[in-house]
């Protein structure tokens, strides 16, 4: 099969959260199955910059070169063409200097960039041209979150615009409800369709433009990123509004849980880490990862205390209301370790902060976005809490299992499917992996917290069998890419019988 990716972010070139892991790596899982990929995204500043440091790579500068009318604007677009050493697939980045050449992806610290319909429309309307004067082979076009959402809409309405349009289905992918794309009602003109559409059973959303919405109600099929997810989406809160479009197309919504790049996230050959370890040598592995990220972050260097890693954008989906309801009490009265690696919101920056500056010997916290520090604190932490108020996947958890990093998590979304509770029957059956807890509230974490650490200091062996149950899991993208491709070919037959507009 040919497919056509279109994200905003992809791995290694730009990346603020799972979506970028997703559109980077799932690419390659395919053409390893013999399908032909490539993947377009924004030419970013920290894109290029990439590419600068990367002198391997092949990099055919405009290979297209085109016009996108932006509301009767003609706004140029260059299309740059990479293979990165060794990578099957092609990425295109879409080039407009006055959209793309910023600080940030979305916004700066001054919040989101107020043009953020204009560039995404723009992008949008680049792909499906630049597919079409590229003349790329193409039977699917995969399109994820609302940066995107146009282009089922364009495949679907403007079935004589280009040629490619007839021989190809669309699959949107959702990763994340909370983020919508829902603009101003006057924005419809950026979108170049008909005002028709405007309309509440497409792209009108009480006044607004919903460029979600907008995929969500033109794609041949859909996709999210857990089961559970797929089935929380249709109705509230998770649906976040959407749930009724959601659920009358429920009959083409699927739920895969996102895989991990077991290359990059493999605790035996993991360039950050000083220390490799497998399943059969996870505990002097693990114990000597622990020392060096105690010893690095300035922590007292203490084996026996039990260390707590935390990785997550600081927005309240991640839980920190949760967490910063108790960690006072437990940074007082606790002998415990905190990592924590997060960024995002200024007020939980600075809660953390104050946490963080009253017992340095207890918490070590970094607001920055740090890979490296990412990878070396699922090797060093013994515990990985998530208690995230929703997870539409989560990648962390899935990391932590492989990293032997036992997950502290909330029963929702991704997390309820990947994660098996250490019940006494789990532990039994041999199948625990970490402790789910199901209440959004502080005592409903702690208890879980507390299970854990009881686990952790009094019970070993059975730490030993939950941490080894986690790393024996298979999360590689293996079982999600035959998934993904079942459903590429679910939305080709969809796309026959489907009417155009
Ligand atoms: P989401 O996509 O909602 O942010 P996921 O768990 O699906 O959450 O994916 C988050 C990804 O971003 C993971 O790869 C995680 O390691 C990474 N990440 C999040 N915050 C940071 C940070 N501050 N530094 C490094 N990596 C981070």
């Amino acid at each position: 099969m040919h497919i056509v990716m279109a994200s905003s972010e992809a791995i290694p070139f730009a990346k603020t959260g799972g979506l970028a892991d997703v559109a980077g790596t799932l690419p390659i899982e395919l053409a390893k199955r013999g399908h032909d990929c490539s993947v377009f995204l924004p030419a970013y500043r920290v894109s290029k910059h990439f590419l600068q440091e990367q002198p391997g790579s092949q990099f055919d500068e405009s290979v297209a070169s085109l016009v996108v009318d932006l509301a009767g604007y003609p706004i140029h677009a260059w299309i740059h063409r990479v293979r990165l050493p060794n990578s099957p697939v092609d990425f295109y980045l879409v080039d407009q200097p006055m959209f793309y050449d910023r600080q940030g992806l979305y916004g700066d610290s001054r919040g989101e960039f107020g043009d953020n319909c204009a560039r995404y429309c723009f992008f949008s309307r680049a792909v499906v041209e630049a597919i079409e004067r590229l003349q790329l082979p193409i039977d699917i076009i995969h399109c994820h979150d609302w940066q995107t959402g146009l282009i089922p809409a364009y495949h679907r309405t403007q079935t004589n615009h280009h040629s490619w349009y007839k021989r190809c289905a669309s699959v949107m992918t959702i990763h994340n409800m909370a983020y919508q794309g829902r603009f101003w009602g006057p924005d419809m003109v950026l979108t170049g369709l008909d005002h028709s559409y405007f309309h509440w059973e497409w792209m009108e959303y009480y006044g607004d433009l919903n460029l979600l919405k907008t995929g969500i109600a033109f794609a041949d099929a859909l996709t999210t990123v857990s089961p559970t997810y797929a089935r929380e989406i249709q109705s509230p809160p998770q649906g976040c509004g959407l749930e009724g479009v959601l659920s009358a197309r429920a009959d083409r919504l699927f739920g895969i849980v996102n895989g991990i790049d077991e290359a990059t996230w493999n605790p035996a050959s993991d360039p950050y880490l000083e220390h490799h370890y497998n399943i059969d040598t996870w505990k002097d592995g693990k114990a000597a990862c622990k020392r060096s990220l105690q010893e690095s972050l300035g922590l007292p260097i203490r084996p026996e205390v039990p260390l707590i890693g935390i990785v997550g954008r600081l927005a309240e989906q991640k839980g920190w209301d949760l967490i910063l309801q108790l960690m006072q009490w437990w940074i007082d009265h606790r002998d415990l370790q905190w990592v924590i690696l997060g960024s995002g919101e200024q007020r939980y920056a600075d809660a953390l902060f104050q946490l963080a500056m009253q017992r340095p010997d207890r918490v070590s916290l970094l607001t920055t976005f740090s890979d490296p520090l990412a990878h070396r604190i699922e090797a060093g932490a013994d515990l990985f809490l998530m208690p995230s108020l929703y997870e539409p996947c989560g990648l962390n958890q899935l990391y932590s299992l492989r990293y032997g990093a036992v997950p502290v998590v909330r029963s929702t979304g991704g997390l309820a499917d990947t994660v098996q509770d250490a019940s006494e029957e789990n532990i039994l059956r041999g199948v625990a992996t970490g402790f789910v807890f199901e209440d959004y509230k502080p005592e409903a974490l702690a208890q879980a917290t507390i299970r854990a650490l009881d686990v952790y200091s009094q019970a070993p062996e059975v730490w030993s069998k939950i941490v080894t149950s986690g790393m024996s899991q298979d999360w590689s993208w293996a079982k999600s890419a035959d998934a993904m491709l079942d459903v590429y070919e679910h939305a080709r037959h969809l796309a026959k019988n489907d009417q155009r507009l």
